[in-house]
């Protein structure tokens, strides 16, 4: 690729309004333009990057047996509906309407378009495990859509869903996704983790999510130093008090809407007693702090919108966590507390036992609390062992102590039992003639985040630093002053064609302008190897080489510079 016919698209100042380093260097290089919020343009060399690491994906995919599929991003209400989803997956569906007022959205995820697909096309066992993936466009109506395409809100991911007749067959199947997951973060060249993906599900886990390893990462994510035991402390510091806080499940109940300012409201919205809308809160102070108990709503981060008209947090030993401590610590019942002192910001998965690390706290200075963790339903009257997990703290099973890094989630897999299959009826006939409910299990991968977390995981101050399997030209060809000279342009021209001809993709800088702005743009755009062509190597036979990672420069006997590449 010529530059004078290419849209290399630097620039050299900082954007003003990217805060990661990975959101500005995609800008800064040409990768990508931001078209409106969490919506973006892939400039030439950022698509280059997106589909090498597409089909390094798809590679890894078909390796499994896989077969690719390509299903609509627009999706019929009715599909939703049949799953239960329609009403339960909150404001992150994006719904639309055609020109006959019928509803579709906008898929943010698939499971109920290959549900219905493998109802229609799966007969029998002996076609089972089905399984089939797809790399497609997804839409999110992220509540803060950040960070470039970090957390956009439309975005490429690789999706796969299986289908089997027994459990077995299911977790033989996540186990080869497992295995082809890491396969591609091994080719990608990053540094990731597998981690367990729920605390609450410590015991006997099924799902996992792999992460980039990034100190910018949003996910806290605890190792053991003694085993191979690692989770995801769901989201801690990032989110701040006064932040809303992203959807934790999928699993939600009811959700109250924004103008719900009170429990009564928010109950009679549910359609359930004020009683079960609350919900106990271990609360831990930042360190020193005894735990509390606190009072607050169920519901999602529109909940954020709760205006509190009083605080009041009470100091409780854990165990008395229930409706008695409610009633002993703040004298109110239940099911009349009123004027509700919390605003917690949180979606909560009921099952889940465990959600540790959120932040919340009321509408008044200095009562603001990081390290929260979610006990279970008051109404239920039961306390789990709800305990933040803290640097340095015992592993949960047994080996080592924790040790907290960050994360980026890049990828995530997923068994899901038969949630979709049973709502949507896709069985088939089993050995013996009975129809049986499949079993499914769902696999994401984050495409185009991936291409930010693999810059915040290396870069220097000069620009990207691209692993050689995502990079969007490996070779650079910088000829000095070619313009005005006729030997360095033959040089460059008789290499760039030699180079090409051996299959590797060559960015060849032709254009007029400096020497240093050429290196500046070269290494920005992070090409792994460059040559430089003048005319004072030309006379003593060389040519310059230097790798991006490295600070040293080469010379290269002209005849040899082609094997030296290779
Ligand atoms: P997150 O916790 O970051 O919101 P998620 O758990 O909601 O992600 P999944 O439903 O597990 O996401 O989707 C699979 C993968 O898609 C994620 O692991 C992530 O890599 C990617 N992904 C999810 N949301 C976004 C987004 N808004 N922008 C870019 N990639 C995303
Ligand atoms: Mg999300
Ligand atoms: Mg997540
Ligand atoms: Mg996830």
């Amino acid at each position: 690729m010529r530059t004078t016919q290419y849209l290399l698209a630097t620039l050299r100042e900082d954007p003003s309004d990217a805060e990661l380093i990975s959101h500005k260097l995609m800008l800064r290089a040409g990768l990508i333009r931001k078209q409106a919020s969490g919506l973006y343009t892939w400039l030439p060399t950022g698509l280059k990057v997106l589909r090498k690491v597409e089909q390094i994906v798809r590679e890894e995919m078909d390796a499994t047996g896989a077969s690719e599929v390509l299903m609509p991003m627009v999706q019929s209400a009715d599909l939703w509906e049949e799953s239960g989803r329609w009403g339960d997956f909150g404001p992150e569906l994006l719904r639309i309407k055609d020109r006959h007022h019928r509803d579709f959205c906008l898929g943010p995820t698939h499971e109920e378009v290959i549900t219905a697909m493998i109802r229609d096309e799966i007969r029998s066992y002996k076609q089972c495990p089905a399984v089939y993936y797809q790399i497609q466009s997804k839409f999110r109506d992220e509540v803060r859509p950040r960070f470039g395409v970090m957390r956009a809100r439309e975005f490429l991911m690789k999706d796969a869903y299986s289908f089997h007749t027994s459990e077995e067959s299911l977790e033989e199947t996540y186990q080869v996704m497992y295995q082809a997951y890491s396969n591609i973060f091994n080719r990608l060249g990053l540094e990731f983790r597998a981690v367990i993906a729920d605390t609450g599900a410590i015991g006997g886990s099924t799902s996992h999510e792999f992460h980039v390893l990034a100190d910018s990462g949003e996910d806290a994510i605890a190792f053991s130093t003694g085993s191979d035991y690692a989770a995801n402390v769901e989201k801690a510091e990032a989110i701040a008090p006064s932040e809303t806080v992203p959807n934790a499940s999928q699993e939600m109940e009811k959700i109250a809407t924004p103008d719900a300012k009170t429990i009564d409201q928010v109950s009679q919205q549910l359609g359930m007693p004020n009683t079960q809308c609350l919900k106990t809160l271990i609360v831990k102070g930042s360190s020193e702090t005894q735990p509390v108990v606190a009072i607050c709503l169920r519901g999602d981060h529109e909940l954020n919108e709760l205006k509190v008209e009083k605080h009041e947090l009470v100091a409780a030993p854990l165990e008395m966590a229930s409706d008695e401590i409610i009633k002993q610590t703040t004298g109110a019942n239940p099911g009349s507390i009123g004027p509700v002192n919390l605003n917690i910001p949180m979606l909560v998965d009921r099952d889940a036992a465990v959600m540790a690390d959120f932040s919340c706290g009321a509408n008044e200075d200095g009562f603001h609390f990081v390290g929260v963790n979610w006990g279970r339903d008051a109404t239920i009257g039961e306390v789990f062992d709800c305990r933040n997990i803290v640097e340095g703290d015992t592993s949960p099973d047994g080996k080592g102590t924790l040790e907290v890094k960050r994360g980026i989630e890049v990828g995530h897999i997923f068994q899901l039992g038969t949630k979709y299959s049973e709502a949507m009826k896709a069985n088939v006939l089993s050995e013996n003639g009975k129809s049986v409910t499949l079993t499914m299990g769902c696999y994401g991968i984050g495409v185009s985040r991936i291409v930010a977390a693999a810059i915040e995981q290396n870069h220097d101050d000069y620009g990207i630093i691209w692993p050689d399997a995502i990079a969007p030209f490996q070779v650079a060809i910088v000829p000095m002053n070619m313009h005005r000279s006729h030997r360095v342009a033959e040089h460059a021209e008789k290499l760039y064609q030699a180079l090409t001809e051996a299959g590797f993709e060559v960015l060849f800088d032709d254009r007029k302008e400096r020497p240093g702005v050429m290196f500046a743009d070269i290494e920005l755009i992070g090409v792994p190897h460059r040559i430089v062509i003048s005319e004072r190597g030309i006379d003593a036979g060389n040519y310059e080489y230097k790798h991006r990672r490295h600070n040293d420069k080469i010379d290269v006997e002209i005849d040899n510079a082609l094997t030296f590449l290779k």
